[in-house]
């Protein structure tokens, strides 16, 4: 079994190997062969990127199955604030928190009001200059592990803070054992997910050895019931306890706004991220203290496991802060502490070493360089590998051979025919 656990996985019967995924893949995670997609397990990112280009539907986010709450005494859901923007006409974060209630959860703490606690931290590790500057957000997991894959010199970066989900999964869990007296493991706590990064994450934190959280659900899967819940509502409760600067957490730009400074800057889907990662890397971003980062295009409402355009979810996101005080979430004396990392980021070298032994990886090192600048550096990807360079590694890990490329398939096919001419 894998040592990596990944909530996107392919879907082998569906694919018929066109290769549309291949490309989008930041961290070049997939290969053709034989007709079928193959995910490198050691270095997906769970982005969802080749979710949303598959024309065929032969890749999933796996995610909790809301029956599976029914497994604990007592359960309580943890929204994202993008599941807000999912909904027409709302004018209440009320009624979609009544609305959890009544599809079966006994409770619910929004992700939102972690996020204020978050952001004050946040604030308060900048002032006190505890921080390495520019400090990246930790808040979108496939951020961050594009960064320990990539971009690993950057992990010193990494704000060092649980992202807002484990921070209300922690103080979910306490209130609901301090509420019921039950023990932990009788309580359930789920988060309502909008991305495949964040399932993965729960289950193999960076950050902690266990996730306080027990289980991710789709926004897709538990979208038909909660609003038909939520259409039957008889009374609604007065539920909500996050201020505009929780819910803005939904969208782009929400976490940086809530450093209430201007030095900031955010940035949003994967290419950007990227960028920005690359010119970071090189030292050309200067004057910055804190940068957000967000994988899908708009921040957390364009999630893959979302069901409304982003854009329109972001506008509604927008009317509904509105109405909203800034913010209702304050620190408790010791809260920061117990927010910071339990586990350091580590750069997982394996991943892209050719060799445990380092002059046989220079070797192989110098054989990729040699076979790469003999192949035609279209990036073609009909090889099933998504650049020349990719296949030049394949072949030297001993995975693809050089004859993969049409190019060089024809110059043999070619050769061999002059030979026999020649005869
Ligand atoms: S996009 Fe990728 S997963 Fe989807 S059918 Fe094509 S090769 Fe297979
Ligand atoms: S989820 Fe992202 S990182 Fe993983 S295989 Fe798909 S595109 Fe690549």
């Amino acid at each position: 079994m894998s040592k990596y656990f990944h909530s996107v996985e392919l879907d082998a019967d569906r694919c018929c190997g066109c290769t549309n995924c291949l490309k989008r893949c930041p961290t070049e995670a997939i290969r053709v062969h034989n007709g079928k997609a193959k995910i490198l397990t050691e270095r997906c990112i769970d982005c969802g990127e080749c979710i949303r280009i598959c024309p065929h539907h032969a890749k999933n986010a796996t995610a909790t199955k809301p029956e599976e709450i029914e497994n604990y005494k007592y359960t309580v859901a943890i929204p994202a604030p993008s599941l807000f923007g999912q909904f027409k006409n709302l004018d209440s974060i009320d009624i979609v928190l009544t609305g959890l209630k009544k599809v079966g959860f006994d409770d619910v703490f929004e992700v939102s009001r972690a996020a204020e606690l978050v952001s004050e931290a946040t604030r308060k590790l900048i002032k006190e200059d505890r921080l390495n500057k520019p400090i990246i957000s930790s808040a979108c997991p496939a951020v961050v592990r594009l960064i320990k894959i990539r971009f690993p010199e950057l992990c010193n970066n990494v704000m060092p803070l649980f992202a807002p989900i484990e921070v209300a999964a922690r103080i979910a869990k306490r209130e609901a054992a301090e509420k019921t007296g039950l023990p932990r493991e009788d309580i359930g706590v789920f988060f309502i997910t909008p991305c495949p990064a964040k399932v993965t994450e729960i289950h193999s934190p960076n950050y902690t050895e266990k996730s306080a959280c027990d289980g991710a659900i789709a926004i897709s899967k538990i979208y038909p019931a909660l609003t038909h819940a939520m259409d039957h509502l008889t009374e609604v409760e007065p539920l909500g306890n996050s201020g505009l600067m929780g819910i803005g957490w939904a969208t782009s730009g929400g976490e940086s706004a809530a450093m209430l400074g201007d030095k900031y800057l955010a940035a949003d889907g994967i290419e950007n991220v990227i960028r920005v990662l690359e010119e970071l890397e090189d030292e050309h971003i200067r004057g910055v203290d804190f940068i957000e980062l967000n994988a899908c295009s708009g921040g957390c409402v364009g999630g893959v496991l979302n069901v409304e355009n982003p854009y329109v979810a972001q506008a509604r996101i927008q009317n509904l802060r509105k109405f909203l005080p800034v913010s209702l979430n304050h620190l408790e004396d010791g809260e920061l502490e117990r927010m910071l990392w339990e586990n350091e980021l580590t750069y997982d070298a394996d991943i892209f070493r050719l060799d445990k032994d380092i002059s046989k990886a220079m070797d192989m090192m110098s054989q990729m360089e040699r076979i790469a600048s003999g192949l035609p550096g279209l990036d073609c990807g009909s090889c099933g590998a998504p650049t020349c360079r990719a296949l030049a590694e394949d072949i030297v890990r001993g995975k693809a051979k050089e004859t993969d490329c049409i190019f060089k398939l024809k110059a043999r096919i070619q050769n061999v025919y002059d030979q026999l001419s020649n005869i």
